[in-house]
C-alpha cells in the first residue's frame, strides 16, 4: 500500500516509509497464526516473544524425539526448561521451541532468531514433567503430553493448546522496491549475525551489506552429522598440549571449511569472525551415551571424563574463562582460528574470489589483551602467507562488551582497528542482570513499571547506550576513522537503532530475518533526524 500510494502521488516516500512500522515487516516475513482463528482460541500462556512467527506442532521433550518427529513428516514444538548446544538438531527439526526459562538472548532465543524459528522463552507458567512426559500450565486445569498440539504466537509470546491455522505470509512483488526506498534514505549500514553459507545467502536476499558477527562456536552446534562437535569436545577434554595440539589438527579442516564457504557467499563483503566465546564447560557432554563415546575416543573412563568435565565448572561462566580469557589460556585454541581464517581467505584468493575477513576478539577488558591477540595472529599470517605465497590483508577489532571496555575505549582503539559493540553482554554486566536467567523476574520489573522495556530488547540509552557513546567518542579520539558497529541483539531492535543512528554508529548487525527490519528503521531514524 506504501508504495501504490507513492505511485499515486499521494504521498512522498519519506512519509510512505515513515509510515511502515517494522513489525509490519516482520509479518510479511514469517508465517503466522491465522488471526480469526487465534482469537478463538484459548491462551494457556504467556512467554517472553523470543522470535516472531507462528508454529504449530506435537510436543517433544527432547531434541531426539524432534528429530523422530520430523524424519516421520510430523511438525513438532520443543518444549525444554531451556536449550544448550546439544539440542540444536532438535531445535532445528522442530518448527517451533518453548522453554520455562531464560531471557531475550538466552541460547534459545539467540539461534531461534538466527533461523527465523518461532520462539517463546521464559514462560513462568510453564512446567514440565519430564518423567510422565507431561506439561502443564498454571492455572489450567488440562495436562497435556507428548504429541499433543501446541500453538505458538511468537510475535506476543502466546501459547495455546490447539491446533490453529497458520497463513503463509505471501511474497509481496512490491517489497524489494519499498526496501531499495529505505536503501536511499538511510546511512547505518546494516549487516547480519550468520555463521553458515545458508544463513548468510539468506541475509545477503535481505540486503546485508556484510557479517558484522560470525560467532565461532555456533560451527558446532551441530545441524547435522558432520558438525565437528565430538572433535571439539575431545579437544576440550583432553589433558596434555599434546593432546590439544592433535585434537585442535582434526578440527582445523571443519573450521576452515566453515569459514572458507561463508566467506564464498559474502565475496567482497566484510565478514567479521568472532573467536570461540562461551565457557568451555558448555559443550561438556551431559548424555550418558555421549560420554561414553567420547570416553572410548580419548580411550580413558567415563568417570574421567566426568571428572575432567568438572574441573571446568564455574560458579559464573558468564564471567568466567570464556572469550579472550581462554586464547590467553591456551594460544593454541586461538591460532587454530586464525589458521583457518588466513588458509580459507588464501584459498579463495588463489580462486579468483575477493575475501574480506575481518577478525574480532571477544570480552576484552584492555589493550594489552589485544597486542597479546594481535601478536599471534599476525605470527600465523606471516605463515599462511609463506606457505600459499599470498599476500593477505584482513582488519583485527574487538568486542566492546564489558564496561572497563567502553570506558577505556581510547586505550582499546590504540590496538583496535575496529569495534563492534556487544550490546548483550554490555547489558547484563551493567545491569548485573543475568540474561540467562532474567526470564524469571523481568514480567515483575515491567509489570511494576520500574523498567520501560526490557533492557536486553531495546537499549537502555540511560547507561548502557552511554557506555556506547563514550566508546565510540573515546575510540575516535584515539583513531579518527574507527569503525564502530554493533552487533548485541540491539542491532535488529527499532527504537535501539533510532538511538545508534544518533551516536555515530557505522552499522548494526542482526539475524537474518530482521535485515529488512534494520534497513527500514535505519531510513526511519535518519529521516525524522532531518526532520
Ligand atoms: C553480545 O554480547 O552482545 C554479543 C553479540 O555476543 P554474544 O551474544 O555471543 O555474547
Ligand atoms: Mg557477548
Amino acid at each position: 500500500m506504501a508504495v501504490d500510494m507513492v505511485d499515486e502521488g499521494l504521498i512522498d516516500e519519506k512519509t510512505a516509509i515513515l509510515r511502515v512500522a517494522p513489525a509490519q515487516l516482520d509479518e510479511v516475513l514469517h508465517p503466522i497464526l491465522d488471526p480469526a482463528s487465534e482469537k478463538k482460541a484459548e491462551v494457556l500462556a504467556q512467554g517472553l516473544p523470543a522470535s516472531p512467527g507462528g508454529a504449530v506442532g506435537q510436543i517433544v521433550f527432547t531434541s531426539e524425539d524432534a528429530i523422530k518427529y520430523s524424519n516421520a513428516g510430523k511438525k513438532c514444538i520443543l518444549v525444554r526448561e531451556e536449550t544448550s548446544p546439544e539440542d540444536i538438531d532438535g531445535m532445528h527439526a522442530s518448527v517451533g521451541i518453548l522453554t520455562e526459562r531464560g531471557g531475550m538472548t538466552s541460547h534459545a532465543a539467540l539461534v531461534a532468531r538466527g533461523w527465523g524459528k518461532c520462539c517463546i522463552v521464559g514462560c513462568d507458567a510453564l512446567k514440565i514433567n519430564f518423567k510422565d512426559r507431561t506439561v502443564s500450565f498454571e492455572g489450567i486445569k488440562k495436562t497435556f503430553k507428548e504429541g499433543d498440539f501446541l500453538s505458538l504466537n511468537g510475535a506476543k509470546g502466546l501459547v495455546y493448546g490447539s491446533a490453529i491455522d497458520t497463513m503463509d505470509a505471501s511474497e509481496n512483488p512490491l517489497f524489494a522496491r519499498f526496501m531499495s526506498m529505505c536503501d536511499k534514505y538511510r546511512k547505518l549500514g546494516v549487516r547480519t549475525n550468520a555463521d553458515t553459507p545458508e544463513d548468510a545467502a539468506r541475509a545477503l536476499k535481505f540486503g546485508a551489506q556484510g557479517i558484522g558477527l560470525f560467532r565461532i562456536e555456533h560451527m558446532f552446534y551441530g545441524r547435522n552429522s558432520e558438525t565437528p562437535l565430538s572433535k571439539l569436545r575431545k579437544m576440550i577434554l583432553c589433558d596434555t598440549d599434546e593432546e590439544r595440539k592433535a585434537a585442535l589438527a582434526e578440527l582445523e579442516p571443519f573450521m576452515k571449511a566453515a569459514v572458507k564457504e561463508t566467506l564464498r557467499v559474502m565475496d567482497g563483503k566484510p565478514v567479521v569472525f568472532r573467536l570461540l566465546d562461551p565457557p568451555l564447560h558448555e559443550f561438556v557432554p551431559k548424555g550418558e551415551d555421549k560420554k561414553k563415546e567420547l570416553a572410548k575416543e580419548l580411550g580413558v573412563s567415563v568417570k574421567e571424563i566426568e571428572k575432567r568435565g568438572e574441573s571446568l565448572h564455574e560458579v559464573n561462566p558468564m564471567m568466567g574463562h570464556r572469550g579472550v580469557r581462554l586464547h590467553v589460556s591456551f594460544p593454541l585454541i586461538a591460532e587454530t582460528q586464525y589458521r583457518a581464517i588466513f588458509t580459507a581467505t588464501a584459498e579463495l584468493q588463489k580462486e579468483g574470489m575477493h575475501p574480506h575477513p575481518e577478525i574480532m576478539i571477544p570480552v576484552t577488558i584492555s589493550a594489552r589483551e589485544l597486542s597479546f591477540q594481535r601478536a599471534i595472529c599476525d605470527k600465523i599470517k606471516a605463515e599462511v602467507e609463506a606457505a600459499t605465497q599470498q599476500f593477505l590483508e584482513y582488519q583485527f577489532g574487538t568486542m566492546i562488551e564489558i564496561p572497563r571496555a567502553a570506558l577505556t575505549a581510547d586505550r582499546m582503539a590504540r590496538a583496535a582497528e575496529f569495534f563492534s559493540f556487544g550490546t548483550n553482554d554490555l547489558t547484563q554486566m551493567t545491569f548485573g542482570f543475568s540474561r540467562d536467567d532474567i526470564g524469571t523476574f523481568m514480567g515483575d520489573y515491567l509489570g511494576n513499571k520500574i523498567l520501560d522495556a526490557d533492557p536486553f530488547q531495546t537499549i537502555d540509552t540511560k547507561a548502557v547506550g552511554q557506555l556506547v557513546k563514550i566508546g565510540v567518542d573515546k575510540g575516535r579520539s584515539r583513531r579518527e576513522n574507527l569503525m564502530c558497529g554493533i552487533c548485541g541483539e540491539h542491532g535488529g531492535d527499532p527504537k535501539s537503532i533510532e538511538f545508534f543512528n544518533t551516536i555515530g554508529i557505522d552499522y548494526v548487525s542482526c539475524s537474518p530475518f530482521r535485515v529488512p527490519i534494520a534497513r527500514l528503521a535505519a531510513a526511519q531514524a535518519e529521516i525524522k533526524q532531518n526532520a
